[in-house]
């Protein structure tokens, strides 16, 4: 991808070295960021609950300072084209796209939507509209993951912006409230339409950015949709289980992921992601 000497966000918020104060905000959020998406599959009740100390700690190697420098540039240049790309985008619409900010953290980080640990992924908290991102991640999904390359982490990042657009256009609070309506196997199923939407919009953005920067090198693409595959619940779930479970689904499977994804890409239409709750489930 190339990213080098374009503008950086001042929308980044460098909190490594800090850490959560281990004071959660309790309640809240624990729902919320059940359907924020976490990238990695792991079930966040377990990770974004209160109190703190007993969050597991990364054992990963820490990168250089300069590996970490460049990483935290990267990070400001994709988040600075996913704002220009949203902002015209709303504009389009007719509405005003807010920039939200990007909280980067390392080992533990306090969020409004809970107390979180590198160990949860990247993720979105619809409470103070912040990302919150651990630079180790991309470690992970080069290694862990096996989706290398500086486009993959773009379409994480631009996946975790995804959730900021679709709380702004109510789709998150659309889910949210039936929460309690519904059973757990059709909230499973309505966190898979919002977490694919997601991925639609990170392909939106990658259609775009493209269009108006030219940021594609040869292979991007299929970085992106490497990624997009290997994070997949059916994958993750075949992993950690050795088995499929489709109801306890909230992400969508690997080829849904990186279906959604090129979809946006190729299209670049926005409003195409209604496509995504109009649609009966078994054709997602
Ligand atoms: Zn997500």
């Amino acid at each position: 991808m190339e990213w080098q000497g374009r503008r950086e966000s001042d929308n980044v918020d460098d909190r490594r070295g800090i850490g959560g104060t281990g004071l959660a905000l309790g309640g809240c959020a624990t729902v919320l960021a059940v359907i924020v998406c976490l990238v990695f599959g792991i079930d966040p009740r377990v990770v974004l609950q209160g109190g703190g100390g007993s969050a597991p700690i990364s054992s990963r190697q820490p990168a250089s300072p300069q590996a970490q420098e460049q990483a935290k540039r990267f990070v400001a240049v994709v988040l600075a084209d996913t704002e220009d790309v949203w902002n015209e985008q709303f504009r389009k619409m007719g509405r005003q796209y807010q920039e939200p900010r990007l909280v980067l953290f390392s080992g533990r980080v306090q969020s409004a939507c809970g107390f979180a640990s590198d160990a949860v992924g990247p993720f979105y908290c619809p409470e103070d509209s912040q990302v919150y991102i651990d630079l180790s991640f991309f470690e992970d999904l080069k290694s862990r993951f096996r989706a290398p390359g500086d486009f993959a982490q773009a379409y994480v990042i631009a996946h975790e912006i995804g959730h900021h657009v679709q709380k702004q256009l109510g789709y998150s609070q659309r889910v949210h409230a039936q929460k309690s309506r519904v059973s757990p196997t059709e909230y499973n199923r309505l966190s898979v339409r919002l977490e694919l939407q997601a991925d639609f919009l990170a392909g939106v953005w990658a259609h775009h950015a493209q269009k108006t920067k030219n940021i594609l090198q040869p292979g991007d693409l299929d970085e992106a949709l490497r990624a997009a595959n290997a994070i997949g619940d059916d994958r993750l779930q075949r992993q950690s289980r050795g088995y499929v479970v489709p109801d306890a689904f909230t992400h969508g499977t690997s080829s849904q992921r990186a279906r959604w994804f090129r979809l946006g890409y190729e299209t670049g239409n926005a409003k195409l992601m209604e496509e995504l709750f109009a649609r009966p489930y078994n054709e997602l």
